[in-house]
């Protein structure tokens, strides 16, 4: 669904991403590309601009251009404003984010009223969310409440049978507020705890199911508000659920028909224009086709480097800006020590492994040396660095013979492997010192290998 939109945003970060410095003028052709790309994705055109300015904002503060990466930072940046576009990170009523599901202990009944327009594909959505209620151990009811749409009852009653799931439904009334009253009687004497109001849709807006939808929502005084809007229809889909929530009020919105061939702009304008987060999506005809919808994942699934994200903050927690700038400056006099090494060491250690670490780069982990991934190497490494003294990590041209042979039989290796990294050690100097000098920075994998 984001394919086409993950390829444009991708291709717009390489003004920014693997540069050791970025300019402003590389900031603001990044984000003139990612504009073109959420305009193409039919994104709201007030939301692009939102989103283009708060960008530009806070990427050309001093964070960006004077960090270490400044590429991967923008990129977090854009990931973090992402988010808070997708989704709602707000307490509900429940105390739970409002971006998911308010729903009371199993003691009250929640009332889920379930609105939208004939064909949006709500009486599918009602059995789709009754059936997840159900495998998360609640005990839903499903209310026949569309009396308009000549087959919505039927409907709802034979996909109810397939997930087996009880329907409550009256033939011959016209009266929904009877058909409500009479379901929330049988919910309170058979133990349901959840009761989902599969409402009256019409083929449009019109005042009279307006009306309708406000007189049941003062009678069961909901706990969700959930819009059922069809993602194909692209911005209309944010126009409905904009009327929706004006005249009767929203908690959220699920769309349907993520499966299909839409550009996606529909999931990145909801929120920002109407308030209200998106909190599932259908991906299919059968009831089991639906899903929450995750702003984290989605925002990492448009960037198409959500791992990115989770690397960067997780290699902020263990090297902080200042300590990478020391080791920086050390490289070009040439003062770098076993010791930083082995703290370096210690620090991609802290990380996890190595392997799952780079295969988090797009692109990268195939381009390194398997052997230089090794843990075990990693390992000899750090059991050799620790037998030495610190003096000796200070110095490592104190490192004689006799003190090699100490180093091999304190760590468990040999002489040999002793004698490699350090030998390795002095290679890795020179040609970091090289790097730096040629402002390509400096990066772990180069000091491992
Ligand atoms: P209602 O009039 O709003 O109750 O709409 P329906 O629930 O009858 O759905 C209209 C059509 O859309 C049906 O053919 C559904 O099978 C189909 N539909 C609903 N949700 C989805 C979805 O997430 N993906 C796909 N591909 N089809 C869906």
């Amino acid at each position: 669904m984001f394919d086409k939109l993950t390829e444009k945003i991708s291709d717009a970060f390489r003004f920014v991403a693997g540069k050791s410095t970025i300019t402003e003028k590389n900031i603001d052709d990044a984000v003139e590309a990612i504009k073109m790309a959420l305009l193409e994705a039919d994104v709201n055109l007030r939301v692009v601009r939102r989103f283009v300015n708060s960008t530009i904002e806070e990427a050309k503060g001093e964070k960006v251009l004077r960090a270490v990466d400044p590429g991967q930072q923008f990129i977090k940046i854009v990931h973090d404003k992402m988010v808070s576009f997708l989704g709602d990170t707000e307490k509900g009523p429940t105390g739970r984010p409002a971006q998911e599901l308010q729903l009371k202990g199993p003691d009250t009944i929640t009332v889920i009223l379930m609105l939208g327009l004939q064909g949006s594909g709500k009486t599918t959505s009602s059995a789709k969310l009754a059936l997840r209620l159900k495998k998360e151990g609640r005990k839903p009811l499903l209310a026949a409440c569309d009396l308009i749409r000549p087959a919505a009852i039927e409907q709802l009653s034979v996909l109810a049978g397939q997930i087996d799931v009880p329907v409550y439904k009256e033939e011959g009334t016209t009266d929904t507020l009877r058909v409500y009253r009479g379901a929330l009687d049988y919910a309170k004497k058979n133990l349901i705890d959840t009761l989902i109001v599969d409402t009256t849709g019409r083929l449009q807006l019109d005042e009279p199911m307006m009306e309708e939808l406000s007189r049941l929502k003062d009678l069961s005084k909901p706990d969700e508000l959930l819009l059922v809007a069809d993602a194909m229809t692209g911005q209309s889909a944010v126009d409905i659920a904009k009327a929706f929530e004006e005249k009767i009020g929203l908690t959220g919105v699920i769309l349907t028909k993520f499966d299909s061939d839409t550009r996606g702009g529909a999931a990145l304008s909801l929120k920002t224009i109407t308030g209200k987060p998106l909190k599932f999506v259908g991906i299919g005809e059968k009831p089991e086709d639906f899903e929450p919808f995750y702003p984290e994942r989605a925002a990492g699934r448009i960037l198409g480097m959500g791992d990115v994200v989770s690397l960067v903050e997780k290699a902020q927690e263990v090297i902080d800006e200042k300590e990478a700038l020391e080791l920086q400056k050390k490289i070009e006099k040439e003062t770098l020590t076993l010791e930083d090494w082995l703290e370096q060491l210690r620090a991609v250690k802290k990380m996890g492994s190595l392997k799952s670490m780079l295969g988090m780069i797009p692109g990268l982990a195939g381009k390194i040396n398997e052997e230089d991934l090794d843990k075990a190497d990693l390992k000899y490494q750090e059991a050799i660095l620790s037998s030495m003294t610190r003096k000796e990590r200070q110095n490592h041209l104190i490192i004689g013979p006799s003190r090699r042979a100490r180093i091999a039989r304190g760590s468990g290796t040999s002489v040999a492997e002793v004698a490699r990294l350090l030998k390795k050690f002095e290679k890795m100097r020179v040609m970091m010192k090289r790097m730096a000098k040629t402002g390509k920075g400096m990066s772990m994998p180069g000091m491992l290998s």
